[in-house]
């Protein structure tokens, strides 16, 4: 189905599906859950109600997780050959897309930790080898790049370095140490994130966090005999904005519109997943939005990228599962 250059290996996008629970709060105003995973594979809907309506039911993806899997069962079932490939040099980024509410963030943090502390297992399994790992987070809101790391408000400025190609001016990186490390930064980006906000929800499901960890290695009989075959590569975790506001114009295809209302970075990461998905080597328009012109490197190419969509099974948001189980199916 898929074409393939000459002697390029293509990755496919692993494609996830994770549906979270009904809240406590859902169940005590009577919400009802609408969608069951049957297997490892698939999703069905289930409402008798609508039973003859249009729309299909069952939806097959890479991998399902029900309700009642846990978020390290999506990490060593899904996620984890791809963000590990980054010790061996091999560019990577996880998504995790969906409505507000419907488990974005509750699945990249524990996927962000536990890649953190496999990593750190690795590096001291191979002391053959020395290894850096830097850590950086950015926030995206409104086409403005936020160094969550920093307290300055001022937006970051993208350049074309014509060796490492889009870089991030002036951005703050630090050595990671530890995994207790990667907590402590943790909690400065997300302070920073809720600094000035006085609509926090608002924002949080407008903005996309991206976490990068960047992974540099050499091996030591080789260090400073400037010969060594060092290994550079990141992993980028991307908790994005809530899909909501662009759900409808993604699964109509519709062209990008400028528009207050209309998350441009959204869009385009769905017009670029689309095309990679599909295997097209012509162009892909990865300059149209701060989000992609970023994540280039690690998008497509020999990088490695999964997508884990989240749902939330209850009644009253079927229409918004819908349209994220529709990208999840053009993702694939
Ligand atoms: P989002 O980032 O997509 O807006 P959150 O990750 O904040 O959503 O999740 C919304 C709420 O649901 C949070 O209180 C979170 O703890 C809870 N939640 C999300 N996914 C799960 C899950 N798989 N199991 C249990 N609780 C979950
Ligand atoms: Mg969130």
């Amino acid at each position: 189905e898929k074409m393939q250059g000459a002697g390029a290996r293509e990755e496919k996008i692993l494609v996830l599906v994770r549906l979270r629970p009904l809240s406590e709060k859902e169940v005590a105003s009577n919400e009802v859950a609408d969608w069951e995973c049957i297997n490892d594979t698939s999703i069905l809907y289930r409402n008798t109600l609508r039973e003859g309506s249009t729309f299909p039911t069952a939806y097959t993806f890479d991998r399902v997780f029900r309700g009642d899997c846990s978020t390290r069962q999506v990490y060593e079932e899904g996620a984890q050959q791809i963000a590990l490939s980054v010790v061996n040099g091999i560019n990577s980024s996880i998504f995790a897309y969906g409505q507000t509410s419907s488990g974005k963030t509750y699945t990249m943090d524990g996927i962000t930790e536990f890649t953190v502390a496999e990593i750190f297992d690795y590096i001291h399994r191979h002391e053959e080898r020395a290894f850096v790992v830097k850590f950086s987070a950015i926030e995206i809101y409104n086409e403005a790049v936020r160094d969550l790391l920093s307290s300055d408000n001022i937006p970051l400025r993208l350049l074309d370095d014509p060796e490492r190609g889009t870089i991030i001016e002036k951005i703050r990186e630090e050595v990671l140490r530890d995994w207790s490390h990667l907590k402590e930064l943790l909690s400065i980006c997300e302070a920073q994130r809720q600094i000035g906000e006085t609509a926090l929800n608002e924002k949080s499901s407008r903005s996309h966090q991206i976490i990068r960890l960047a992974i540099e290695s050499s091996a030591r009989e080789f260090l400073g005999k400037g010969n060594s075959t060092t290994l550079a590569a990141s992993v980028n975790f991307v908790d994005l904005a809530g899909s909501e506001r662009a759900a409808q114009a993604l699964s109509a295809g519709t062209r990008l519109k400028e528009g207050s209302h209309i998350n441009r970075s959204l869009l385009t990461l769905g017009t670029v997943i689309r095309k990679l998905s599909k295997g097209r080597h012509g162009h892909i328009n990865y300059r149209d939005s701060k989000l992609t012109r970023i994540l280039q490197p690690c998008l497509g190419g020999n990088a490695r990228t999964a997508i884990i969509c989240t749902l939330s099974p209850a009644r009253s948001h079927v229409e918004q599962t819908r349209n994220t189980l529709l990208f999840a199916c053009c993702a694939k």
